[in-house]
């Protein structure tokens, strides 16, 4: 199956740009690349600028699924692929598409008036336990130089003093998109956040917080995400997606992450097994947990089955003389055998040890592709602190590249806590002028909070 990747690949471009009728039809990719697409801005590839009329820092009138609408600048980015418009999680968030979803960009021939109001409000969920001046803390900087556009109905994420705000933007004037000027009125509803309704969650992790497993997530995404978005191209081509894969690799190097990653950019329903789990239900139940497993992701189809430490669920069956072992072994090869080529289920296995497993499972037509998550290497280190420390106020002290040089070794969850526990030595510090009895903490405190090197050194050491 592998030469025919670099086919599927070529075939699914090809086949996307025959689908479009207009140019300015662009798939949505995400933010990575040259330019880093913020709340407020969209990159495209040189040529498709050239070809829209678009000039670097046009205000473009995006226009995504349900009717939903939001303004941008763009600018040109080199390495980003014809045929897409790069927008950032929050972007395509406000235009309800997912990524590979098809997004209008026209020029706006007239920019938006200047607002003379505009009112926002956060959301419950992301200001739950800090209090004082969200406008001076948050706002004013995040506006500050820039005149961003802002529409109504749309959200924004600005990052800062450890925590993540969103907001919501629940009017402007004087038209419902603005462009926020110095002399705009900001009003920022605090005393009363918005709860967030279910539909507009950004669930789940997405692929910028997978770092330093760049080629295994370009794989996985072939494999399973075009096949779960576009089973009519593999359809059409007459290739059976993958049924199953296995992701191998030390505990802690992001397996679990990766697929869900997977499965909130693609909006699939995602269901983990853990396999210890499973496998100290009582006897009989395992099997049938399992089959419970698969009718409900052939329900919510497309789906994603995470088996976590399938080596549990599924040893070599020579090497096992548990019964119910053999038993739940041959269960789950009738269930993978089973699934229906358009049934749009993929399960995906995570193991540490690939070779302990059964290898009827790793046959052609079940966990067929097996992808090696490794330890990240220098690079990968750093990209895996740039993410975890993305909301973190980082003093000028810290370098990063040192401290990804100096951690051989770690994998993504020990880097996840060396930053964390980073935090914690600074807010041991900062611990008189935190009282632990008051609700709240003023969001002045939090201003002046930065992790600096000291702090990360010591996180080393423990
Ligand atoms: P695994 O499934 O391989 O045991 P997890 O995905 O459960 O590992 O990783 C645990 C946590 O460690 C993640 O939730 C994340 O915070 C962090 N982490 C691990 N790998 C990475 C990575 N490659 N990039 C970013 N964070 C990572």
């Amino acid at each position: 199956m592998d030469a025919d990747d670099g086919g599927i690949k070529k075939d699914f471009s090809t086949a996307i740009l025959e689908r479009k009728k207009a140019p300015n039809r662009l798939l949505a990719d995400d933010g990575e690349g040259a330019v880093v697409p913020d709340n407020s801005t969209v990159a495209l590839s040189p040529a498709a600028m050239e070809q829209l009329g678009i000039y670097i820092g046009d205000l473009v009138l995006l226009r995504g699924k349900r009717r939903r609408e939001t303004v941008c600048y763009a600018l040109p980015d080199g390495s980003c692929p014809e045929g897409r418009v790069r927008a950032g999680r929050g972007v395509r968030a406000n235009l309800r598409v997912k990524l590979g979803d098809v997004v209008t960009v026209n020029r706006r021939a007239v920019a938006p008036p200047n607002g003379t109001r505009v009112q926002v409000t956060p959301f419950e969920d992301s200001v739950d336990g800090i209090s004082g001046d969200l406008f001076e803390a948050y706002l004013k900087p995040y506006f500050r130089d820039y005149l961003r556009p802002l529409c109504k109905g749309d959200t924004f994420v600005v990052r800062g003093n450890m925590r993540a705000v969103e907001f919501k933007v629940v009017a402007t004037e004087p038209a419902d998109c603005v462009l926020v000027a110095a002399d705009t009125a900001i009003f920022c509803n605090s005393d009363e956040p918005i709860k967030r309704e279910d539909e507009e969650r950004l669930d789940g992790p997405g692929y910028d917080d997978v770092g330093g497993v760049r080629k295994q997530l370009a794989q996985i995404r072939e494999l399973v995400e075009l096949p779960l978005r576009h089973p009519k191209l593999f359809q059409t081509l007459g290739v059976k997606p993958p049924k199953g894969i296995l992701l191998y690799g030390p505990p802690g190097t992001g397996k679990t992450l990766l697929a869900r990653a997977i499965a909130s950019e693609s909006g699939a329903h995602f269901v983990v097994v853990n396999g210890p789990e499973i496998m100290s239900k009582m006897a009989g139940e395992s099997e049938a947990n399992l089959r419970k497993v698969f009718e409900d992701a052939e329900r919510f189809a497309p789906s994603i089955i995470f088996m976590d430490e399938i080596d549990a669920i599924a040893p070599n069956r020579d090497k096992t003389h548990g019964e119910v072992e053999r038993r739940v072994v041959s269960q789950l090869l009738t269930l993978m055998d089973g699934l229906r080529p358009r049934a749009q289920v993929v399960v995906i296995g995570a193991t540490n040890r690939p070779n302990s497993l059964d290898p009827a499972l790793r046959r052609f037509g079940r966990f067929d592709k097996e992808l090696d998550i490794g330890v990240p290497d220098e690079v990968g280190r750093l990209e895996i602190l740039r993410i975890h420390s993305k909301d973190m106020p980082l003093s000028d002290d810290v370098d990063l590249e040192r401290v990804g040089k100096d951690t051989h070794g770690f994998v993504g969850a020990d880097l996840a806590a060396l930053c964390s526990e980073a935090a914690f030595q600074l807010i041991r510090e900062k611990m008189d002028v935190i009282d632990v009895e008051d609700e709240t903490i003023d969001v002045d405190v939090l201003n002046s909070l930065r992790v600096c090197n000291d702090h990360l050194k010591h996180a080393m050491e423990v």
